[in-house]
């Protein structure tokens, strides 16, 4: 690890006032991605900016249609928040699944997205629910957000304070994992709004991406029978020791379906008109396998 300076900023202005003097100052969230980089001397900075003081990015709460969280909460929280769990459970479950509980009470929500990890769980969350990325000086659609591997549309300068998610009536994740770092080997965020269905993968390709046939069909008919027509091109996926561009083309099917069914078949949070019911629950059990797998996700085999 080479020398750096060290800031703890006690507020939002002075964290972003330090970082607009030092132009290669880098913010610290969690630091679960950013110190093993130091460490192995992959990056370099003459100074890290702590956001860990800043309360008001840390926290979760609900706003009418949306669940917002701080983009300084720990995985941990969101996998145990009741208000998540209640409204977009396929959410809680996401952050629950994401490495191992040391990495769960460092990682942060806005740390996650902002290191945009091709393999990372989040950012199929984010995209697949279209949620609204806030930072100190812009509100950002998912849909633009994430441009590349590592990349998304943040300037260098640009704070992430909050992430904003809407109550759809019905979501799930599917995450096939690698088993030692527990990242998504190939992961699918399924969501089905009132506005029609949105699948989002994660895992396979350089960056999170949409997939738009899948989205189409379901459209049509949320059922995963709907996928049965339906392949992903390999070309231009991952292929690397752990699998082959093939063979994550296959898993991108294999997850989608699994999301689907697994959405099908709980209860929609929102009533006849698509508004939100108060206090509705959803119970998603993401070690239980999907109808007709023959394995189930967490520390199963993969056949
Ligand atoms: C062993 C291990 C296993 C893991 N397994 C998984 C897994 O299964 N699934 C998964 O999704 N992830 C996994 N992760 C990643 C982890 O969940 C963290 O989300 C991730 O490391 C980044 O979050 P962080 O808060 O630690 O950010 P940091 O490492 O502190 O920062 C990462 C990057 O984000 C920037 N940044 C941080 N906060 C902000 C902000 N508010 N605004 C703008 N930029 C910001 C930093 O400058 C840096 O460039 C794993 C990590 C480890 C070490």
């Amino acid at each position: 690890m080479y020398d750096f300076e060290y800031h703890k900023p006690k507020s939002l202005d002075d964290a972003a006032a330090t970082l607009s003097q030092h132009e290669d100052f880098k913010l610290l969230a969690g630091g679960m991605s950013l110190l093993p980089a130091l460490k192995l001397r992959l990056a370099r900075y003459s100074g890290l900016v702590d956001l860990g003081a800043l309360g008001q990015l840390r926290g979760i709460r609900r706003e009418g249609d949306e669940i917002v969280i701080g983009a300084m909460t720990p995985h941990a929280e969101v996998a145990d928040s009741a208000a998540v769990a209640r409204a977009i459970p396929a959410l809680a479950a996401l952050a629950g699944g994401i490495g191992d509980p040391l990495v769960r009470n460092r990682g942060t929500l806005g740390g996650s997205i902002a290191n945009a990890d091709p393999a990372a769980d989040y950012p199929a969350g984010v995209l697949g629910l279209g949620a609204t990325v806030v930072t100190t000086r812009r509100t950002i659609a998912a849909d633009k957000f994430f441009i590349g591997m590592f990349e998304t549309v943040l300037e260098p300068r640009e704070i992430i304070t909050e992430v904003r998610f809407p109550i759809v009536e019905a979501a799930a994740y599917s995450k096939f994992r690698q088993p030692a770092s527990r990242f998504a080997l190939v992961g699918v965020f399924v969501a089905r709004t009132r506005g029609g269905v949105r699948v989002a993968v994660t895992g396979a390709a350089p960056s999170v991406f949409r997939f738009k046939e899948a989205e189409e069909a379901l459209t049509k008919q949320f059922d995963s029978t709907a996928l049965d027509a339906i392949t992903i091109a390999a070309a231009g996926l991952n292929s690397d020791i752990h699998a082959s561009a093939e063979y994550r083309a296959h898993c991108v099917m294999v997850m989608t379906k699994r999301a689907v069914a697994k959405a099908a078949n709980v209860p929609s949070p929102c009533n006849e008109r698509g508004r939100v019911r108060q206090g509705a629950t959803m119970s998603v059990n993401i070690n239980t396998p999907s109808p007709g797998s023959s394995a189930g996700e967490r520390g199963s085999t993969y056949r």
